[in-house]
């Protein structure tokens, strides 16, 4: 059969357990076959991180910004648990957190709607996109751990030298301080993607912060957001037909469980790992929703929300065909197809991401799914599959 061609190779990106052995199995039966795939490969499983000391995770961040498009496996974040298990030099970072600093830009998360899956928040009729600010707050803190009384005090040391203090707290016994920050640029170009994604998807914004607390560090997302929708978007938003609405994170909270969905709502980071993973269970399952890296300087990195399945790989090791969903990583790599077909202009290669994705959603709306999918699907399933019958069942389709 004639392959598909591309011009530009994505930049792949490895990562570990369940997610690593899915990798595989998607590139074998759904894109080699049809396509001619050209990909630079970075090896991000753990023990490869820990080998090159994290510069494979710096490398391939400076890849996706030399070729534009990224698709990314899951990857393990290390802690003490992981740095025994695979016998760590250190504690590596997180090689999301390292990748989105360097790219800095807003991550959308949006759920992969199927018929039979009805979300869990009866009133929600269409998806709820998250745009989360990829940059800074808690990700880029640093901490320390106060051992006992004394003064600790925030230092601004300006670069002409003068000093600016303020006390945080005047420790009377032991405790914990962080200290974290963001920049201006970053949060006008988070801004700037929120409202680029929703005028081309013609949904309304909603933004979120918590400015009555926090005055002036939520105050200035806050602030930020208002200039960009009055200087640069306000007709542009009118054209499209669609609002901008700014509210309290708790009262956005509150409204979004009982709203009919349909919206981006963007969130600073913490609020949108938290809420991502809020709205991804709410609206079926975690194996269901997609994630994408959009960069301030245009470029695109695709993976999808969920972990490296930790417990199903345990299985798989011990011999089990595990019924791990495969969805969000194929989306993954249909969305990271299909923007490099844009970007080259390649009729087919859009084509073929397309009806993958086509053939993911006809087979899970005929009733055969995975576990995860099987316990939410009404009506019942008609049949449920491994994860390797699963994606055969998918090949056959397409
Ligand atoms: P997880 O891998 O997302 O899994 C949590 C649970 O969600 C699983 O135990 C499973 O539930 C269910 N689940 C998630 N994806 C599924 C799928 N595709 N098919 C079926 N069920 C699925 O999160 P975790 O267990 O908290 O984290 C595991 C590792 O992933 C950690 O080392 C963490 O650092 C890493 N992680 C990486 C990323 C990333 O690279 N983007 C994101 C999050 C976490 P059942 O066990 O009930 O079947
Ligand atoms: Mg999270």
């Amino acid at each position: 059969m004639l392959k598909i061609n591309m011009k530009t190779p994505l930049v792949e990106i490895d990562g570990d357990e369940m997610t690593r052995v899915l990798w595989e199995i998607i590139k074998e039966k759904l894109l080699i076959p049809f396509i001619d795939l050209k990909t630079e490969y970075y090896d991000l499983g753990l023990s490869n991180r820990d080998n090159t000391n994290d510069e494979v995770t710096v490398q391939s961040a400076q890849a996706i910004k030399k070729y534009g498009v990224g698709v990314k496996c899951a990857t393990i974040t290390a802690n003490t648990a992981r740095q025994k298990e695979y016998n760590l030099k250190y504690l590596l970072p997180s090689p999301n957190a390292t990748i989105r600093a360097i790219l800095d830009g807003t991550v959308f998360r949006k759920p992969i709607s199927v018929n039979r899956i009805k979300p869990s928040v009866i009133t929600w009729k269409s998806p709820i996109v998250i745009g989360r600010h990829a940059y800074g707050d808690v990700y880029k803190a640093a901490e320390m751990e106060i051992e006992g009384p004394g003064k600790v005090e925030l230092v601004y040391t300006k670069a002409d030298g003068t000093e600016r203090r303020m006390e945080i707290a005047n420790f009377k016994s032991s405790g914990i301080v962080q200290g974290m920050h963001n920049l201006d640029e970053s949060i006008k170009s988070f801004a700037r993607a929120c409202f680029l994604y929703a005028i081309n998807e013609k949904i309304p914004l909603w933004f979120s912060t918590k400015d009555t607390i926090s005055k002036i560090y939520d105050g200035r997302f806050k602030t930020i957001f208002e200039e960009i929708y009055e200087n640069e978007f306000k007709e542009k938003c009118a054209a499209a037909g669609i609002d901008y609405f700014y509210t309290l994170i708790d009262d956005a909270v509150a409204r979004v469980v009982k709203s009919k969905g349909g919206f981006l709502w963007a969130c600073k980071n913490y609020d949108g790992d938290v809420q991502s993973d809020m709205i991804a269970s709410a609206a079926g399952s975690l194996a269901m929703m997609t994630s994408v890296l959009v960069s301030p300087s245009g470029v695109f990195e695709y993976e999808a929300a969920h972990g490296t399945v930790q417990q199903h790989y345990y299985r798989w090791q011990k011999g089990e065909k595990t019924s791990t969903n495969p969805a969000a990583l194929i989306f993954a790599w249909s969305g990271a197809l299909s923007k490099r077909a844009e970007l080259d202009n390649l009729g087919d290669l859009g084509d073929f991401a397309q009806r993958l994705e086509k053939a993911v959603l006809s087979t899970i709306d005929d009733g055969i799914m995975t576990g995860d999918l099987a316990k939410l699907s009404d009506p019942p399933p008609a049949k449920i599959l491994d994860s390797w019958d699963f994606i055969d069942e998918i090949a056959s389709r397409l």
